[in-house]
């Protein structure tokens, strides 16, 4: 992984690079900003670069013993503290065992490098434990959090880290990408770069997923939930499975959902049609948002379908997840031109 294959990020990757040439790296770094958008390649490129037995100027020079190891994914320098499979956090087991690891001499005696990804997934004791590790910089070890939720870590962590902030990948650079892409459909590019908002990962989870052509299927039932007809939608829900594929697809349509709920804000608020995610469908968000309330209303929406997809990642099922989501929709505080009391949103409180 090298800093030029990566789309779009300059500002950033400068940051980096010019430390890496300088010599003077920070101890830790928070790799910040939205989905999809480069921060864990950056990590990596980083990682590489600082392992690297000969840098060519910045960059990592890809045939050094180092590289060739770290290409392999067998690096002994390198420590890469991530979700286990099948849990929605990272546990304090698993960061005692990387400072145990640590704490032991540098195998290549020159950095070491410990990736943290998503970093907002550390519990919070192995935050804890982890401030004390930053508070006592063991020599040699550069730490890297990647997080798009910076919000989701304790303020004494932030404060300890320098700061490098990724921003959504630009129109231009993700549409070649996705072109030069053999899982993506030629047809569907345009359609996924304008939904992606700037990040290739979300594109690629949409167009994996096979998340477009539900879409519109899709935005049908959500439509009739929002006016108080629910048969479609739950029986919509119920054919999404509690498989990994399943998960990945509704977690997709929701991000599809979400974009939606934010187009309709946009529209409500006056703002501009090239803001929008859904481009292709305008005129019936336009409709949509002339409904008086259709911002607070698309606001709430917005709130729910992020605690839906939150329930999904805790292992809720898929079905279960999305029919919660559509009645509340339909209930009263979902539906147009109606401020009830909630009784569909408190039902499971
Ligand atoms: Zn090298």
């Amino acid at each position: 992984m090298r800093f030029s294959d990566i789309l779009g990020q300059e500002r950033p990757l400068e940051i980096l690079r010019r430390a890496t040439r300088a010599g003077r790296v920070a101890h830790a770094y928070l790799f910040q900003g939205p989905g999809g958008v480069g921060k864990r390649r950056a990590a990596d490129a980083f990682a590489a670069a600082l392992l690297c037995d000969d840098p060519a100027g910045e960059e990592a020079c890809g045939s050094c013993a180092s590289c060739v190891r770290f290409g392999a994914g067998t690096h002994p320098d390198l420590h890469v503290l991530e979700i286990p499979e099948g849990k929605s956090r990272i546990p304090i087991d698993r960061f005692h065992a990387i400072e145990a690891e640590l704490q032991l001499a540098s195998h290549g005696g020159r950095q070491r490098v410990a990736i943290v990804d998503p970093a907002d997934a550390l519990s919070f004791d192995a935050q804890h434990a982890f401030l004390k590790t930053l508070e006592e910089p063991g020599a040699g070890t550069v730490f890297i959090l990647v997080t798009a939720r910076p919000s989701a870590l304790v303020g004494t962590i932030l404060s300890r880290c320098q700061s490098v902030g990724f921003g959504p990948i630009p129109d231009a650079p993700l549409r070649r990408a996705l072109a030069a892409r053999a899982d993506i459909d030629p047809k569907q590019v345009d359609l996924l770069a304008g939904i992606a908002r700037g990040s290739l990962g979300r594109a690629l989870a949409l167009g994996k997923a096979g998340a477009l052509p539900d879409r519109d299927a899709l935005f049908e039932v959500e439509g009739a939930a929002q006016s108080g007809v629910l048969g479609p939608a739950l029986a919509w829900a119920e054919g999404v499975r509690g498989t990994e594929e399943g998960r990945a697809r509704a977690l997709a349509v929701l991000d599809l959902l979400l974009l939606k709920a934010h187009d309709v804000m946009v529209l409500a608020s006056g703002g501009l049609e090239s803001d929008l995610a859904h481009r292709d469908r305008v005129r019936a968000m336009q409709d949509e948002a002339r409904v008086p309330g259709a911002a607070d209303r698309a606001a709430r929406a917005f709130t729910r379908i992020l605690r839906a997809q939150q329930d999904i990642r805790r292992n809720v099922t898929p079905a279960l997840a999305l029919q919660g989501l559509f009645a509340d929709l339909a209930g009263p505080e979902g539906r147009p031109g109606r401020n009830a009391g909630g009784a569909v949103a408190r039902r499971e409180a």
